[in-house]
């Protein structure tokens, strides 16, 4: 070999930072280079001589023979990192982690075995303090998962229960809107019967009053006519005040729900006939009341108070809005095992912006205000023909007349 590949190699084998151990077949260590004995902790050259199993922990010693006769029958080149975990023990007995890779060579028919060591405590170090972190680290993430997971269990509970809330205050809101509009409604109902009462029963009972003064003047035996004139003043304004009272009273029957039907059988002819004897004898202005019976004997069972309380509304009402000596048809017929009764008059008529609101409670049309009135009738009408099964409709033209329509059950599933 030239001298200075000779050199190179020498610089080589003193200056590298692995360490490198020559040893015999038999495993007696030949040679080393300074940093395989500073690895070990021995002097330089102190290992020669010694058998490599000095540098194998004692516990495996035995083991590494065999391994090393096993080598000797089949050497191989066996590289570094494949994986192994060994250890080698330092002259001061303490056991290092290594890595070794191991060649061969022959010379004058002998064959030597090279073993190049690195020493891995510093990368094993740093290999497990990086384990740990990374255990450390998983652990963490796993208690912080499991930290949101109950924050979001939390959360989603918290949501619950606050989304329950809401629904729950939400719901007492609207009771509480609920109340207060009734009694809103109600007050506003009661300040309205207060208005209208105190307009309506002013007439009344000032005509009373002026009847009661005036007879009180009629003493003679020849001012028995004067007298029974006012006497009757009296008795009309009385029953005027006795069915504002009445429907006052039915209202409020009604919306206490007090009032329910109680249906018995009667013949709907002789009702309607008795109903217009009566009408024709307190009306005053001899209006011609015509009464047709398509069919004749129509028996109804419903209830004969609340049909006569409509059909008396609707009747005063056609006599009321039409003039003196004008005809109201009243027509009663079957049809599809209904009856229909119609009244007609040819009055004043409903005005046509009027109509939405006519049964609603106090309304009155605006060509009607000259004609006394509480608007609660046909909105009392309204009410009973529900509880008996029945509608009413009506057409109604501004100055020639009004139809009411209206169609009842015969009553008992008939
Ligand atoms: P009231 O007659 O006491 O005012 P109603 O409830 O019976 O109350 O009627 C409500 C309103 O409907 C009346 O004020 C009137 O304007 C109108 N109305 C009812 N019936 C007739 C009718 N036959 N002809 C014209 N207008 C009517």
């Amino acid at each position: 070999m030239p001298i200075m590949t000779q050199m190179i190699f020498q610089a080589l084998f003193e200056h590298s930072s692995m360490g490198i151990i020559i040893s015999s077949e038999d495993g007696t260590i030949e040679k080393t280079n300074p940093y395989a004995s500073k690895i070990f902790g021995y002097d330089i050259n102190e290992l020669i001589g010694q058998k490599i199993e000095v540098l194998i922990p004692p516990h495996l010693r035995e083991k590494h023979i065999v391994y090393r006769h096993r080598y000797n029958e089949k050497p191989v080149p066996r590289s570094m990192g494949s994986n192994l975990n060994l250890m080698a023990t330092k002259k001061n007995g303490m056991n290092i982690p290594v890595e070794v890779s191991l060649s061969f060579f022959s010379t004058n028919g002998r064959r030597h075995i090279i073993s190049f060591v690195n020493d891995i405590t510093e990368r094993k170090r740093v290999e497990d303090e990086l384990k740990s972190l990374t255990a450390e680290l998983e652990s963490k993430v796993k208690e912080r998962t499991k930290e949101l997971r109950d924050a979001l269990i939390e959360l989603n509970h918290t949501n619950e229960g606050l989304s329950q809330e809401i629904s729950l205050r939400k719901k007492a809101e609207q009771q509480i809107r609920q109340t207060l509009e009734r009694e809103k409604e109600l007050n506003e109902l009661k300040s309205r019967l207060v208005s209208m009462a105190s307009h309506e029963f002013r007439t009344p009972l000032s005509g009373i009053l002026t009847s009661v003064s005036l007879i009180a003047r009629y003493h003679k035996p020849e001012d028995e006519e004067k007298r029974d004139k006012h006497i009757q003043t009296i008795k009309k304004s009385v029953k005027n005040l006795t069915a504002i009272l009445n429907d006052f009273l039915s209202l409020d029957r009604l919306d206490q729900g007090k009032i329910i039907s109680t249906p018995t059988l009667f013949t709907l002819t002789d009702f309607i006939e008795e109903l217009v004897g009566e009408l024709k004898e307190i009306s005053e202005k001899n209006q011609n009341i015509v009464v047709e019976h398509k069919n004749r004997e129509i028996t109804l069972i419903q209830d004969k108070d609340m049909l006569r309380n409509v059909f008396i509304n609707l009747l005063s009402n056609a006599i009321k809005y039409s003039p003196i000596e004008s005809t109201i048809n009243i027509t009663t017929n079957l049809k599809n095992s209904q009856v229909v009764i119609l009244i007609q008059d040819q009055g004043i008529g409903i005005p046509l912006a009027d109509q939405k609101h006519l049964f609603d409670r106090f309304f009155r049309a605006h060509n009607a205000l000259n004609v006394q009135g509480t608007g609660l009738g046909l909105n009392i009408v309204k009410r009973y023909l529900d509880l008996m099964g029945g509608t009413i409709q009506y057409t109604s033209i501004e100055n020639q007349g009004t139809t009411f329509e209206v169609t009842l059950p015969l009553g008992e599933n008939r």
